[in-house]
């Protein structure tokens, strides 16, 4: 029942903020959506941390960058701000009532096979009442978000991968959406970078590249 209150206050405050700044001043609306919180951790790193926690720090650090070194050109909300539990239907309806112009959700990834590293960004598979323009804006921001990690971090890349989750398949018709998944923290090497400061500024650097990017190309 907390969530329900703390998520209607959310919308009200987004709703506020959405009809008084974003709309006056034309400036595009990007949700990032930390995957997980609260008592769901999501995976937990072979070295004890959390991406729950991951997660967040990447989102807060995209907020702080674009503010910092980008003149707040993109007005960036968060489905979480803390440590809370947001449902992923809550997240949806976090979408619908905002209508922003890009969604990316925010993961990290875990195998059992603890020699697997890299980047993934997933796309919603494609599917019948799918709008395929923002598909391929979709599949666009995932091929500049897997470069950046690439040219400027230097991780390896898994590639752009296909699949129905819940947030992409609710969001396929609203905006160009992703799903990343920032390395591995059942890797060794990748949960102990996973871990630094700088790393967390450069996944949100990459974030934010992809971002300005596909604004860029797509003329919005
Ligand atoms: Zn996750």
């Amino acid at each position: 029942m907390k969530h329900f209150w703390i998520v209607c206050l959310w919308m009200s405050f987004a709703l506020f903020c959405n009809t008084t700044t974003a709309q006056e001043n034309g400036r595009q609306i990007v949700i990032l959506d930390p995957g997980h919180g609260g008592m769901d951790s999501g995976a937990i790193g072979i070295n004890g941390i959390k991406e729950k926690f991951i997660v967040l720090e990447v989102a807060k650090e995209a907020i702080r960058l674009n503010k910092e070194l980008f003149g707040n050109t993109l007005d960036i909300y968060l489905t979480r701000y803390n440590d809370t539990l947001i449902s992923l239907s809550d997240r949806t309806k976090l979408i619908k009532i905002l209508q922003p112009d890009v969604f990316i959700s925010i993961h990290c990834n875990q195998a059992e096979r603890k020699a697997a590293q890299g980047i993934e960004v997933y796309v919603q598979q494609a599917n019948a009442t799918m709008n395929l323009d923002l598909q391929s804006k979709s599949e666009n921001l995932a091929e500049a978000i897997l470069s950046e990690f690439d040219i400027a971090l230097g991780f390896k890349i898994r590639g752009l991968k296909y699949a129905n989750f819940q947030v992409l398949r609710e969001t396929q018709n609203i905006c160009p959406a992703v799903l990343l998944e920032v390395g591995f923290l059942s890797n060794r090497e990748e949960a102990g970078h996973s871990m630094k400061k700088e790393s967390i500024r450069g996944y949100a650097m990459v974030v934010l590249q992809g971002l300005y990017q596909l604004i860029a190309t797509e003329n919005y």
